[in-house]
């Protein structure tokens, strides 16, 4: 058996697997990742334009990021990965699924229960009142701060419902996170470069309670040698052998 059919084999057999994806699972639906060469790292610098810093000192070249982004997004269909994952969780193979994306592409397949560890693209909050909102509002052209979307009820600025630099994690997503990579017997990483904490710690806490990891990531991690499976190679194709494999 290759790698790809081995790692079948451990979720049919494992009681708690849980699944951990970042932006490597959003790729082949057309979303460019950061730390890839192709990725929107290069475009821009990032501590500059997605913090709270740059939101309230040059909102207008923030929002103008977000508004390409939200454009991007408004196409983007599932892909494989999304597709069979869903799969999976459904059919009782994969009992927790953790997500660094914020694009809503595993809910769009169908997937419940999806923790978000750096919040959704699909709602904004006001900075004011906390209000949230569909991210339509934000969703505008700007080219002036006059552009910039504020709060319909205090007139507060908005701000996507994402956890940008300078910003903690939500707490309700820390908690179910870990509780779930603590009581996994299998973690699967798939399309993350791991360098974006505190999400990267999960992979060495499930680790360190005895779980078997596997790694689907084009590019090496910092925990590839920690990796019972490491499959170096587009995760669309391998998702849906695996479902294949498992006869979904
Ligand atoms: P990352 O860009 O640091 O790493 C992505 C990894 O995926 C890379 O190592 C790359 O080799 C791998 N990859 C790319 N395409 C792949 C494919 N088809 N199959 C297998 N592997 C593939 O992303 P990250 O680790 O998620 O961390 C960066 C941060 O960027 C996260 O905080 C995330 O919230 C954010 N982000 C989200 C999106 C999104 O929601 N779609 C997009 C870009 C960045
Ligand atoms: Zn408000």
């Amino acid at each position: 058996m290759d790698a790809v059919q081995q790692l079948a084999e451990a979720l049919r057999a494992s009681k708690y697997a849980v699944v951990l994806t970042g932006a490597g699972a959003s790729t082949e639906s057309g979303l460019p990742d950061f730390r890839s060469k192709a990725g929107l790292w290069q475009q821009v610098d990032p501590m500059k334009i997605l913090s709270m810093t740059a939101l309230r000192r040059t909102p207008v070249a923030f929002y103008q990021f977000y508004h390409q982004r939200l454009t991007h997004l408004r196409d983007a269909k599932p892909n494989p990965v999304h597709i069979g994952l869903a799969a999976l969780q459904q059919a009782g193979y994969v009992k927790c699924l953790i997500t660094q994306n914020i694009d809503g592409l595993h809910q769009a397949a169908g997937s419940t229960d999806v923790v978000e560890m750096h919040g959704s693209l699909r709602e904004c909050v006001c900075l004011d009142c906390g209000r949230r909102y569909p991210s339509d509002l934000i969703d505008v052209e700007v080219n002036t701060e006059a552009d910039i979307p504020h709060c319909p009820e205090c007139r507060g600025v908005l701000k996507p419902s994402v956890v940008l630099f300078e910003e903690a994690l939500p707490v309700d997503a820390i908690e179910r996170a870990v509780a779930a990579t603590e009581q996994s017997d299998l973690f699967v990483v798939i399309g993350s470069s791991l360098e974006v904490g505190p999400v990267n710690q999960l992979p060495a806490l499930a680790v360190h309670g005895g779980a078997d990891l596997a790694i689907i990531n084009l590019d090496s991690t910092y925990m590839d040698r920690h990796a019972r499976w490491l499959i170096r190679e587009k995760a669309g194709a391998v998702v849906t052998q695996i479902c294949q494999h498992l006869g979904l």
